[in-house]
């Protein structure tokens, strides 16, 4: 048995089925490369599904973790941090607009605080609860906790859970007339994603998210943007949505570059709507994350990787739409952020190739493969990969 069947095997005892059995242990990595416990080496174009946005034991995050660690890792927020404070101001800063900070561990709590901000304005809208309804997205993805879940468009993962918080109503991606329709008195926020990533890397429609923002406005509703997966830098801006001016924008994955942590920012009047005793969290914001996330902040501004990931961004593009293979049905996305669209539903054969050729990626949807990698990654390896994916596109369709 090679080290990855054994700690698969030791997996099937003991973890839950909810996964499903990984294929891979990994064991290290350094910039864009990771290894496994039988020392294969990747190139990994996924980062953790777009965490590690600087990638694999990025020296400035590792001393910025271990230099907290030696300081102080735990606080409880009955006391203030100076990471904590420093984040928020810099987040603040970085959105351009008056705003307050509610720091979660992940997305989904992100999504968590969001919600009870979109339910204090429900009820101060109508204190007879007559607008307490959310409208959000057909195929979007909000996050697995209780109420994320509620208004995640995916009914394959809602259902098994129901009844869940509401009432929600679910409208087409990227459809502002069906927006419009929905958006009513009875509305207190739209929750969209100004990139729709679980389900597929979906830019919106241009025009979509400024639509948006003035159906909310006209209804008194909250624009609450999940950029969960789509903030700091993925998609070449530092948010991909904040030309729509939401009222509240919820961050997590790459925040921190792998270190656990979300953030709620809520602009001018909704960032008063949460008072004293809403809400809280024990680990939400804890020093050790917060001064990664202040290592990821300084190393994009310092190392203009906002810059770097437009570029290598666009070469990525041009570069999947021109793959000579009939699998290719062409390629969508922002930012070092794309799905390679597929002509046949082979994308887990696909993921599974490009595994054995010593890249990570991942099968979003059936005829889908996401990229993600971290924003440092060269051109270089991008080109190699490039180079490589006729071959695997090749395997894959000769998978039985
Ligand atoms: C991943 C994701 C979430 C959930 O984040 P978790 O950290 O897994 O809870 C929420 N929204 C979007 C857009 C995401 O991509």
């Amino acid at each position: 048995m090679t080290d990855n069947e054994q700690m698969r095997a030791r997996w099937d005892r003991v973890m839950m089925a909810n996964y499903g059995t990984p294929p891979v242990t990994l064991t290290h990595g350094s910039g864009a490369r990771v290894w496994d416990a039988d020392g294969t080496e990747y190139l990994d174009l996924l980062a953790g599904i777009a965490v590690n946005t600087l990638g694999h034991a990025h020296p400035a995050i590792a001393a910025a973790v271990a230099e907290q660690a030696q300081r102080l890792i735990h606080v409880s927020n009955l006391a203030a941090h100076e990471p904590g404070v420093e984040l928020a101001e810099q987040l603040v800063a970085l959105a351009g607009r008056p705003a307050r900070v509610f720091f979660s561990q992940d997305g989904a709590t992100a999504n968590e605080a969001a919600y009870k901000i979109a339910r204090r304005h429900g009820w101060a809208k109508d204190p007879s609860g007559g607008s307490l309804e959310i409208v959000a997205a057909e195929g979007s993805f909000h996050g697995r906790t209780m109420g994320a879940l509620s208004i995640t468009g995916n009914a394959a993962k809602r259902i098994p859970f129901e009844p869940l918080p509401g009432p929600v109503t679910f409208v087409p991606y990227g459809d502002a007339d069906a927006l419009a329709a929905a958006v009513t008195a009875h509305t207190s926020a739209v929750f969209l994603e100004p990139v729709q990533g679980e389900g597929g890397v979906i830019p919106a429609p241009a025009g979509y998210l400024a639509a948006a923002r003035r159906i909310t406005a006209t209804h008194d509703a909250l624009l609450v943007l999940d950029e969960v997966q789509s903030g700091i830098g993925r998609t070449g801006a530092w948010f991909a949505g904040a030309a729509a001016d939401p009222d509240v924008l919820t961050l997590a994955k790459g925040l921190a570059g792998g270190m656990p942590l979300g953030a709620c920012l809520a602009f001018g009047g909704a960032g008063d709507l949460l008072r004293p005793g809403d809400h809280g969290t024990t680990f939400g914001g804890n020093p050790v994350s917060c001064a990664a996330a202040l290592a990821v902040l300084q190393t994009i501004s310092a190392d203009g990787l906002l810059g770097h990931v437009t570029e290598v961004g666009e070469a990525l593009a041009t570069g999947l739409a021109a793959t000579p293979h009939p699998l290719v049905a062409g390629q969508r996305g922002a930012g070092l952020w794309r799905a390679l669209l597929l002509s046949e539903p082979v994308a887990p054969a696909v993921e599974a190739a490009a595994r054995e050729r010593g890249y990570l990626v991942n099968a979003v949807r059936p005829d889908a493969i996401r990229l993600a990698p971290p924003l440092i990654i060269t051109q270089d390896e991008v080109d190699r990969f490039l180079a490589d994916l006729p071959d695997i596109l090749t395997t894959a369709q000769e998978t039985p």
